[in-house]
């Protein structure tokens, strides 16, 4: 059974290494987290595999990384100035202030108080100054979406690369918002990341590929490790639609706090590309440069040559973050052994796992085991698989209860036996390996051990 309360997942993550509260130290800052040694290595195993997916194995997917400090034209011409709010209410008794969507029964959630201000309109983009002069032309954003360099670089692809539709634009990235009341760990916070796509295709084929991606979306998260059952559809009514949007289905999971949105897969239309055609059109006006075919960039395909159009995009957008917290709750495990012992085991998928085996010798200061460890621990990590950890705690069981806990699939155990030269003893030259879900164990001659272990991962 996966995890039943945040808390389990929480505490977790801050014993051992995964997640912990952004300066913790000062008090904190609420809504944003940082990942320690372990999260890292997890988040990072999440990324490559997405990357993986859609753009390695994508002929017509290319990757992009633009920069998080965003002109504020952009985010005029987008919309996102006017219509990137929330609507929230102060409460008029203790002062706090909500999302007005997040109260139940329009009740302050401090002190319960229904005296509360009309909703306004909050605008969730963080503003920041560039240069030494702070004034109205020195504002920049923090973008609140990845998505937007990528249709700010839509020209320079063309131009460089020459793409034929149908083709994507895929990134990886930070992005900001400032949420009124940030909740439940690492699922809506200020400062997050972002895995996005923009996939344009023709007006007019946008539906099928709406749907095409609907499902090869949810077959990557299924391959995460996720279960069929935890995830579920959820195709956004018209009152709940982004201004950009024709149609949005959102990919839900059951969070422990409750099913919600893990990613969301838009059909943005021509929205986005028309908004800065138009825009840089105005800009070119206003700085009074003669507006003629060839100072706007048209943001637009040829197909066939002679016939302008702006494409349709579609755009899968994942939240890496959450993608995270649900990794953890699928995989989180509190078990019941066969002596009434309790074992709390993470079962990741071994390609997430941020240790890929743990390499332990039976004694910590037995030179020639030590050594032996040491030989085999390098001679694994150097095939490139990820992470492989020494473990000198000389306690063989705890090492097993701590790599459960973290998710490593194999830990390796050196021991006399596999010292030993004697042909009589046919243990001689092996080495145990202990499996994290069945906890079986196995000896495996030493120079078998890295077939096996490339085997495991392929
Ligand atoms: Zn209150």
């Amino acid at each position: 059974m996966a995890a039943q309360n945040l808390e389990e997942i929480i505490s977790l993550c801050k014993r051992r290494g995964f997640i912990f509260q952004s300066g913790e130290l000062y008090g904190g800052l609420q809504g944003v987290y940082d990942y320690g040694p372990l999260g890292v290595e997890l988040k990072n195993n999440l990324k490559a595999a997405w990357w993986k997916a859609n753009v390695y194995e994508n002929d017509n997917i290319y990757g992009l990384d633009s920069s998080i400090l965003a002109q504020k034209k952009i985010f005029f011409y987008s919309g996102h100035e006017t219509t990137f709010c929330d609507q929230m209410v102060d409460c008029r008794k203790c002062k706090k202030r909500w999302r007005v969507d997040h109260l139940v029964d329009a009740r302050c959630e401090h002190c319960g108080s229904q005296d509360l201000t009309e909703p306004k309109p909050f605008n969730m983009m963080f503003k920041t100054i560039v240069g030494p002069v702070e004034d109205q032309d020195s504002y920049a954003y923090l973008r609140p979406e990845t998505a937007q360099g990528i249709f700010t670089n839509f020209k320079n692809i063309m131009d460089s690369l020459s793409p034929k539709l149908p083709f994507g634009v895929a990134q990886i990235g930070k992005a900001f918002r400032n949420e009124i009341t940030p909740r439940n760990f690492i699922f809506r916070v200020r400062e997050f990341e972002q895995m996005e796509i923009e996939f344009f295709v023709k007006p007019g084929e946008d539906e099928p590929w709406h749907q095409e991606w609907v499902e090869r979306r949810l077959t990557w998260w299924k391959a995460q490790g996720l279960s069929e059952k935890r995830l579920t559809l959820s195709a956004q009514g018209p009152e709940e639609l982004a201004h950009y949007a024709k149609a949005t289905v959102d990919i839900l999971y059951q969070f422990p706090h409750g099913f919600e949105e893990l990613e969301g897969v838009a059909n943005r239309t021509d929205y986005d590309l028309g908004s800065h055609t138009q825009g840089q059109a105005q800009v070119a006006i206003q700085a009074n440069v003669a507006v003629n075919k060839d100072s706007v960039h048209k943001l637009t395909v040829q197909d066939p040559p002679g016939k302008h159009f702006i494409p349709y995009v579609i755009e899968p957008s994942a939240g890496l973050d959450r993608g995270v917290l649900a990794v953890l709750t699928e995989a989180f495990h509190e078990e019941t052994l066969s002596d009434d012992r309790k074992r709390i085991v993470l079962k990741l998928k071994p390609h997430l796992a941020p240790i890929k085996a743990a390499i332990i010798p039976l004694k910590r200061n037995e030179p020639a085991l030590v050594e032996t460890a040491q030989t085999i621990k390098h001679s694994l990590q150097r095939l490139g698989l990820g992470r492989i950890a020494y473990e000198d705690t000389g306690n063989i069981g705890k090492s097993y209860r701590r790599h459960d806990e973290i998710g490593t699939p194999l830990c390796i155990t050196i021991d006399y036996d596999t010292l030993c030269t004697t042909e009589e003893n046919e243990k001689s030259g092996t080495v145990t390996i202990r499996e994290r879900d069945s906890m079986a164990q196995k000896r495996i001659p030493v120079s078998e051990l890295i077939e096996y272990i490339q085997r495991f991962y392929r």
